[in-house]
């Protein structure tokens, strides 16, 4: 037995392995359209119909921090993660299904306040709490949620089909959950010097630190992108591929190129920082581009369009062309505001299992 560490192969390496071990099952199954690779997994339901399906999970002291995190907000968390999944297949959500570890010493109110959290959340999305299961944890809350959709096949965006010549658009801003997690780290280590000298703290994070909110928000309570798939869906608008940013607009743009075995060219200077991501990123001496590339978690949706169907959107103010897809030998590029170019390849998201980013 190997006893390589899975910090050598990282987070992907790791996926690979496990789908290439899976992959055989998929004969089984007729209907498997897709399996591990995309946003989600696809089965046809019929000629016209399929279901899809995602799973997340968030783990306390990896994904969550319950000294800076409303548990509310944390619960809503775990089915926008989710939703956004669903959103990225340009298909509707149905239903989730929710399993919880817990230590035996958390309270009722705790469990309650959290699935209270995720109730609002999924009612905001129409979409069922319908099941799921609860166990004891040795150290630290899980939350795993798994949730269903559908759409019509014609529908049905994956992360390959961007072709040369298409637009790259983004949803609404970016940067700032990282923004609003710099801070979060920030105000976090404050209060742990005051709860270490026996002084209380304030602990609405939000309204203590009201000159950050839209960051903080972005980075506690983001929103799947579910207005925009009623939006495509409205106006017949179908993108040749789409994803949702949850590791960071570089390494999730990589994702659709090399599922589409094409490149891209995104410009610096089109893409929507969150103004407020800026004033942060100042605060600490460093980039905004930078959350926006790599920070993650921004839960915005990334989707490639013909260029003749540019005038669809051009009405919608949440959407931003940022760039264009070119031949896979041109390479993934982001131009920069004096037209130098940087290789976007080399800009990776942050890794679970490196611990680097
Ligand atoms: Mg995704």
């Amino acid at each position: 037995m190997s006893l390589k560490p899975i910090s050598d192969i990282g987070e992907f390496g790791l996926i690979e392995r496990i789908a290439g071990i899976a992959e055989p099952t998929l004969e089984a199954v007729p209907g498997i359209a897709e399996g591990i690779g995309d946003d989600c997994a696809v089965y046809a339901l019929s000629p016209s119909k399929v279901q899809v399906a995602t799973t997340d999970l968030l783990v306390e002291h990896v994904h969550f921090d319950l000294l800076t995190t409303p548990l509310q907000h944390l619960g809503s968390k775990a089915i926008s993660v989710n939703i956004s999944d669903i959103c990225a297949m340009n298909a509707s959500p149905r239903y989730a299904l929710v399993s919880i570890a817990l230590p035996s010493k958390s309270s009722v109110t705790f469990v309650e306040t959290l699935y209270n959290g995720m109730s609002e959340a999924a009612r905001l999305y129409k979409t069922a709490l319908a099941g799921g299961d609860t166990s004891m944890s040795l150290n630290g809350t899980v939350i795993s949620v798994t949730v269903t959709g559908e759409a019509v096949k014609e529908h049905l965006t994956l992360r390959k089909g961007a072709q040369p010549g298409d637009l790259v658009c983004v949803t609404g801003s970016l940067g700032g959950a990282a923004a609003g997690l710099k801070v979060l780290t920030r105000e976090k280590g404050i209060m742990v010097e005051h709860l270490r000298h026996g002084e209380s703290y304030e602990r609405d994070i939000l309204s203590n630190l009201k000159e950050y909110d839209e960051a903080i928000r972005q980075q506690l309570l983001p929103a799947a992108r579910i207005d925009i798939i009623e939006f495509f869906h409205k106006h017949n608008i179908i993108p040749t591929s789409m994803i949702d940013i949850s590791d960071g607009l570089a390494p999730d743009l990589l994702h659709i190129c090399r599922r589409s075995e094409v490149g891209a060219i995104i410009e610096e200077g089109k893409l929507p920082i969150l103004p407020q991501a800026r004033h942060i990123a100042d605060e600490f001496q460093e980039d905004a581009v930078n959350y926006a590339l790599s920070g993650g978690e921004d839960y915005q949706l990334l989707f490639t369009l013909k260029s003749d169907q540019a005038d669809l959107i051009a009405p919608h103010r949440d959407i931003t062309v940022i760039g264009r897809i070119t031949p896979a030998d041109e390479g993934m590029l982001l131009q920069d505001i004096y037209g130098m170019t940087i290789d976007l390849e080399t800009i990776e998201g942050f890794d679970h299992f490196t611990g680097k980013e």
